[in-house]
């Protein structure tokens, strides 16, 4: 490790890997710090959609068949035990181990060139002079900072001077069990409306295993133990008995300035993840990517402005977040849940429509504006009881 680079990216999850990848493959010298050393555990549904696969092609090239280990072309929503809705034969969903899928993103950006430091935590940063401390107390300076550590990010943190609240985000607990020893098969996803506040519950298959969690608002709800258990209790029919770990997720409130003075952040450290379906691998990646470009474009002369730069290509993402927060007080507010749950029911395009939200060929600002009048519609039907 040097004590200086033209890049140094905190993290290497997917967003940090995709930046690491892009600024090296154009010949930047860039360091991505770790806290842990790879391959390592990131709790997680692991569920890729074709959003996902569009950004990795584009952001690593060849290779997304190595980067799962399940796939299927369908999924199933229930409300409680009933099973409200489902698709078939809609086209790939893919399901991975984080272990594994991370491993290879950072592999690909060291086959790239970029170095990495593993098992070093950054414990503060210096803004203006952009300066990473490290646990070991050694230090690193760099021109252009990329924060992607995360959802508790220490540069986030900085950027914000500490004033990052929990309330705005989501809570989830999640357990990794052997498909053998549940109570019957799963084949595709299960996505299930009724087990939490302000959030939902899932069951993932994945080859051997399954992966079974519920997530919400944190502010929403109290008792997230309770839910996960009552969850597992109704879906299995016995009590939890394994290992459950619990990790915060965004939901909702990004970064508004998506960084400043040379500092960029991307990922769940910028808040990007879909408040109504919890994806943020997709983002991650794709962030990781813009904020590379937008220092490449620093670097080259192109633009002198990388966080006004950084800002503007990252608004697809952030105004698309923005919708999907307008949408989900409709999803998940208790007044109108019942409602959604009844178009969800009624409707044979909706899980179609769910799926293409997944994979970008639908926008929330596209679906805003075709089921307004659908909604309001139903909310009528409701309340004069027809
Ligand atoms: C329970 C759960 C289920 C989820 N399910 C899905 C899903 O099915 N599909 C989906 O698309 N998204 C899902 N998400 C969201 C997804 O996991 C994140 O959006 C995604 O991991 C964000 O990637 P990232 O690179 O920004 O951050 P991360 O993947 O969190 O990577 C951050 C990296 O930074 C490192 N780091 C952190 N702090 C420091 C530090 N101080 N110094 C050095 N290194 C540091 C960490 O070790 C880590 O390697 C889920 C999240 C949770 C919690």
């Amino acid at each position: 490790m040097k004590n200086h680079y033209t890049a140094v990216v905190v993290g290497g999850g997917p967003a940090g890997s995709a930046a690491a990848h892009t600024l090296a493959k154009s010949g930047v010298e860039v360091c991505v710090v770790d806290r842990f050393r790879f391959p390592r555990q990131k709790l997680c549904g692991g569920l890729l959609t074709q959003r996902a696969k569009k950004n990795y092609a584009a952001i690593f090239g060849p290779g997304w068949e190595e980067m799962y280990d399940y796939r299927c072309n369908g999924a199933k929503f229930f409300d409680g035990e009933r099973l409200v809705n489902s698709i078939y034969n809609y086209g790939e969903l893919y399901l991975c181990d984080r272990y594994r899928f991370d491993a290879r993103l950072i592999d690909k950006a060291r086959q790239r060139g970029a170095e990495l430091v593993q098992g070093e935590r950054v414990t503060a940063v210096d803004l203006r002079h952009r300066v990473c401390k490290l646990q070991s107390g050694k230090e690193i300076t760099c021109r252009y900072l990329i924060g992607a550590d995360g959802v508790n990010s220490v540069v986030a943190n900085a950027i914000h001077n500490g004033k990052t609240s929990r309330n705005g985000k989501a809570f989830a607990l999640e357990a990794t069990l052997p498909a053998a020893a549940l109570s019957r098969k799963i084949a595709e996803p299960e996505i299930y409306f009724d087990s939490i506040e302000w959030g939902y519950g899932w069951i993932f298959p994945r080859n051997d295993v399954v992966v079974v969690g519920v997530g919400g608002l944190f502010s929403k709800n109290r008792d997230f133990r309770a839910s996960f258990n009552t969850f597992y209790r109704n879906r299995f029919g016995s009590e939890f008995a394994g290992v459950v770990k619990g990790h915060f997720v965004p939901f909702g409130e990004y970064s508004r300035g998506m960084g400043r003075d040379g500092v960029l952040l991307a990922g769940d450290a910028a808040g990007l993840v879909d408040p109504i379906t919890g994806e943020g691998i997709a983002y991650a990646m794709q962030s990781g990517w813009l904020a590379a470009q937008s220092v490449l474009e620093a670097l080259s002369g192109k633009s002198k402005y990388v966080n006004a730069e950084y800002r503007k290509r990252c608004a697809e993402i952030t105004g698309e977040l923005a919708y999907a927060a307008k949408i989900r007080n409709f999803l998940f507010s208790p007044a109108t849940r019942a409602l959604f749950i009844t178009a969800l029911a009624r409707s044979a395009s909706a899980p179609r429509r769910y799926m293409e939200l997944m994979s970008g060929e639908l926008t929330y600002r596209e679906l805003l504006k075709n089921s307004g009048r659908k909604l309001l519609r139903l909310a009528a039907d409701k309340i004069t009881g027809t």
